[in-house]
């Protein structure tokens, strides 16, 4: 636990999320959710539960989209009071069910990044892909597939989380296409035809909803076309995810200024080309998935926290108290080789 975890204890919510919010003033905090529902599921917010986070923001802080806050910065010359910006990923149809009426009723912005093959129904998210195999069995067989190895059991509860994890981990560990094929190959060798149509419980937003949505206050941001971890693209296939996503989303849904999230977002999902392929197609910055000192310091770069069903976590990132602790521990370092994501600490995983 950091130490301003342990301050905030101490110190009671109030006065430490009070104290941080104080210091944290010019520092916009980033907030990212991926997936709704209800009843909650773990990791995905439920409508009550975002309601409550939604209604504190709009008390306590000062709600941007990311487009809007970028705006700000350039149209003022400096960041606003206690920004908060709510980021929500991908493109899943739940967000216009659940989170969006919360959003139009405070009347709060936000920016929902999506994967534009996905809004067109080419693809589904291929992390969807393992949870619908996965799903369609109570156990595994051993497995031996390329370099891949992995020992059969059982399915249920938290052995269920180790099998998604290490198939995850290992496709992202490969190039795009070998990571399709991989995905293919373990289909059949569990006996399962993936559905070439969407199933429901992974379904996309509508073009009809993005629309409705864009006219209500929600930024429609990129998030490329086939959801690949750009670490392990080449340049101009990086060209063609990102420049195709701009493309797609300014055909569809009209020209607008827009940001860019960088799928999975981890460090080993970045190359240094990337920023600027990105500042090059016109989205005014990006995201990544995980926190650290650097916070929104780097408009391509932008770092983001955690949110979702956890409310000290969300009371951590939203006050200021997670990123004072990156910097903290930042500052105790003392490194001349605190590059741009070395020393990040403890990535969360998030697709
Ligand atoms: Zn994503």
């Amino acid at each position: 636990m950091g130490v301003f975890s342990k301050a905030v204890r101490k110190l009671g919510p109030l006065g430490g999320y009070g104290f941080a919010r104080a210091l944290c003033k010019k520092e916009p905090r980033i907030l990212m959710y991926h997936r709704f529902a209800s009843p909650s599921v773990k990791g995905w917010a439920s409508p009550e539960y975002f309601e409550q986070q939604v209604r504190y923001i709009k008390k306590n802080y000062n709600p941007f989209s990311l487009v809007g806050l970028m705006q700000y910065q350039r149209d003022n010359g400096k960041m606003p009071n206690h920004a908060v910006i709510i980021t929500v990923d991908d493109g899943y149809r739940d967000f216009y069910e659940y989170a969006f009426p919360i959003l139009k009723k405070y009347d709060v912005p936000a920016t929902l990044f999506v994967t534009t093959g996905f809004i067109a129904q080419d693809l589904w998210l291929w992390p969807d892909k393992i949870t619908w195999l996965l799903k369609q069995s109570t156990s595994i067989p051993e497995l031996s597939l390329g370099n891949f190895f992995l020992s059969g059991g059982s399915l249920e509860g938290s052995s269920y989380d180790k099998y998604w994890q290490r198939i995850v981990d290992y496709s992202l560990s490969l190039p795009d296409q070998e990571k399709h094929q991989f995905l293919a190959d373990l289909a059949s060798l569990l006996g399962h035809d993936l559905p070439s149509r969407i199933p429901a419980e992974y379904a996309p937003l509508t073009l009809d909803e993005l629309k409705e949505m864009q006219n209500s206050g929600i930024e429609i941001g990129g998030h490329t076309v086939t959801h690949p971890s750009l670490g392990r693209v080449t340049e101009s296939q990086a060209y063609d995810e990102i420049l195709g996503c701009r493309d797609y989303l300014n055909e569809h849904l009209g020209y607008h200024e827009r940001t860019f999230c960088y799928p999975n977002g981890q460090p080993s999902d970045f190359q240094q080309f990337l920023p600027r392929i990105v500042r090059e197609a016109g989205f005014l910055g990006a995201v990544t998935a995980f926190p650290d000192s650097k916070g929104a310091r780097d408009p391509y770069l932008m770092r983001r926290h955690v949110s979702g069903d956890n409310s000290f976590q969300f009371y951590k990132a939203v006050s200021g108290v997670e990123l004072l602790g990156h910097k903290l521990r930042g500052a105790v370092r003392l490194s001349g080789n605190f590059e741009e994501f070395a020393g990040t600490e403890q990535p969360t995983k998030s697709l």
